[in-house]
């Protein structure tokens, strides 16, 4: 369903085709102006199209003596020239009047862009009046730390300051839900000025990596981590080789990651450099989303066409699709979601098919056995863990034919799965004698050992004597402990890194309707992730 601010009702290629290429400007913030003059030489060499000098970070600036080392030319890159008072979220303390004379200064000595704030405009622009070198375009800014207005006041805020005169509108808002950035796509596609609007914070991210899409000016990346001039500002780097910002336009797909939190995942690396690698026009982003069912009736347009979910939307995400997967639905979980071309929403889950093929293949490759049977069949198949891993390993395991039993903290919820899939259940002090038969196969789905607690385990080095084959969905780090143990004991083992990369590979079948490139899927999850 399409809201009134829903991005279903923009139509970014009407709108931006005839605008030129987003920039991607780096923050140049040193406290010294040889070194931020080293700054945009550092900005021009990461491929970036200009960079922001911000005059209100250098220590004791004297304009007439800094501002001709920081402009010298040739400069490698156009300069974008602020000097942000206090008031408005900058480090500037003293009167507009000095202030203004510095930004005249920086056009006059060749500054491309100089930015000024809306509340001071009219003011700025009497002072400058007649004596602007026409080469210098004006950006007019204002910036909200707090929210995101509505659409019709945004709208109001650019006819405010289309009316000062400006160049350039840019607007800056601060995002307290995802679906704020939605609010921003609108007033881009709609603007008949260049516009640069972006959405602060972590749930606004996707306003810095989508703007190309909606066509506006330029986005903000940082020299390198710990240099954003904004909070959740991407590194240069990032917008430009892991999002491909350069080949983002109106007609781009969008697909990402929905989680809570979602800013550790590694998937944007690795859809994005699948997408490219087979010429398809999409891009992958992180969506850290609070509310499941209102993120996707906001981004309700085909052009949000696929979705990958993680903790802890996998549950809510069966009922929001239109349609699900039959194993999916008994699972209760689904991981990816494809928006169909009719609109509606069918879900899936990967996790389970990854999994138990990771599984298979770990023990076909160490045991002969007959092709067209799967190894698990008629196998005991000890799951210890009853979330959503739990089930989706519980319920592959039983497709094949294993006999499957149940361990998990909680013994409650052990039973309830075992009952659901006709099995018995244990406590987690049973496993430590269990040892019915031999050739048993043990899959943790706890996090019980991941990163930063390295040195926790699931099971006694003892208790794992009795399994033949131990599967760990925990990949952080890639050999866990429960994995290590086990090869000491003989054990064949197969990591959770093995299960990302086949849950990835399925996820981009979905999205793409292509085959995976498999090799190189492995290979950016082995040395890039
Ligand atoms: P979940 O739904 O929250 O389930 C967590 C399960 O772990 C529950 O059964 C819980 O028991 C148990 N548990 C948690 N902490 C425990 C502890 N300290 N001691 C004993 N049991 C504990 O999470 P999930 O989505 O299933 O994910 C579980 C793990 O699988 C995570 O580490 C995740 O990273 C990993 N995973 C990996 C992949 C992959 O591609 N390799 C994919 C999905 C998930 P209670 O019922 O008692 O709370």
């Amino acid at each position: 369903m399409a809201t009134a601010m829903s991005v279903s009702a923009v139509t970014p290629a009407a709108a931006a085709v005839s605008r030129r290429r987003t920039m991607v400007c780096v923050p140049a913030t040193a406290r010294a102006p040889r070194e931020m003059a080293e700054e945009l030489a550092a900005a021009a060499a990461l491929g970036a199209d200009l960079a922001e000098l911000r005059l209100d970070c250098l220590a004791g600036f004297a304009p007439r003596r800094d501002l001709p080392v920081i402009l010298a030319k040739p400069r490698p890159l156009p300069a974008l020239v602020t000097y942000r008072p206090k008031w408005e979220g900058g480090k500037y303390e003293g009167d507009d009047e000095s202030r203004f004379e510095a930004l005249l200064l920086a056009m006059e000595l060749g500054a491309e862009y100089v930015d000024v704030e809306l509340k001071v405009a009219d003011k700025f622009m009497k002072l400058i009046s007649g004596r602007k070198p026409d080469n210098c375009k004006l950006i007019v800014s204002s910036h909200n730390y707090e929210s995101t207005p509505s659409s019709e006041e945004l709208a109001n805020l650019v006819a405010q300051i289309q009316a000062t005169g400006a160049d350039i509108v840019k607007i800056a808002t601060t995002a307290t839900e995802i679906v704020d950035v939605a609010k921003m796509f609108q007033i881009l596609v709609h603007c008949q000025v260049p516009i640069i609007g972006l959405v602060m914070n972590d749930r606004g991210f996707i306003s810095r990596v989508l703007c190309p899409k909606y066509g506006g000016f330029l986005t903000f990346g940082s020299l390198k981590k710990g240099k954003e001039s904004a909070p959740a500002q991407p590194t240069a780097a990032d917008l430009i080789n892991v999002y491909n910002i350069r080949q983002i336009g109106p007609d781009t797909k969008v697909f990402g990651i929905i989680g809570k939190p979602v800013g550790h995942s590694k998937s944007p690396i690795l859809h994005n450099e699948a997408f490219r690698s087979v010429g398809f026009n999409a891009v992958y982003v992180p969506f850290l989303v609070d509310d499941l069912a209102k993120f996707l009736n906001t981004y309700s347009s085909p052009d949000f066409a696929g979705f990958s979910c993680t903790i802890p939307h996998k549950e809510a995400a069966v009922r929001c699709c239109d349609e699900v997967d039959p194993i999916a639905r008994d699972i209760g979980a689904v991981n990816t979601i494809v928006r169909r071309p009719d609109g509606k929403l069918v879900g899936y889950n990967t996790d389970y098919v990854g999994a138990i093929s990771a599984i298979e293949d770990g023990i076909r490759a160490f045991e002969q056995r007959d092709p067209d049977t799967s190894p698990l069949a008629g196998r005991l198949f000890v799951v210890i863990g009853a979330g959503g891993a739990g089930k989706a390993l519980a319920y592959g395991a039983k497709e094949k034919g294993a006999r499957v039993v149940i361990a998990n903290r909680t013994f409650a919820r052990a039973q309830e799965l075992a009952n659901l899939i006709g099995g018995p259940a244990l406590t987690l002090a049973d496993l430590e004698n269990y040892h019915p038969e031999e050739g048993m196969i043990l899959a943790n789905t706890t996090a019980i050992g991941m990163h930063p607690n390295v040195n926790e385990t699931p099971l006694s080095k003892q208790a794992l004597k009795s399994y033949a084959v131990v599967f760990d969905a925990v990949y952080t780090p890639k050999e866990t402990r429960l994995l290590r143990e086990a090869a000491e004991c003989g054990a064949t083992v197969v990591s959770g890194l093995e299960m990302f990369i086949r849950q990835a590979m399925g996820q981009f079948e979905h999205f793409t309707g292509m085959p995976a490139p498999d090799n190189l899927m492995r290979d950016i999850v082995l040395t890039k992730t």
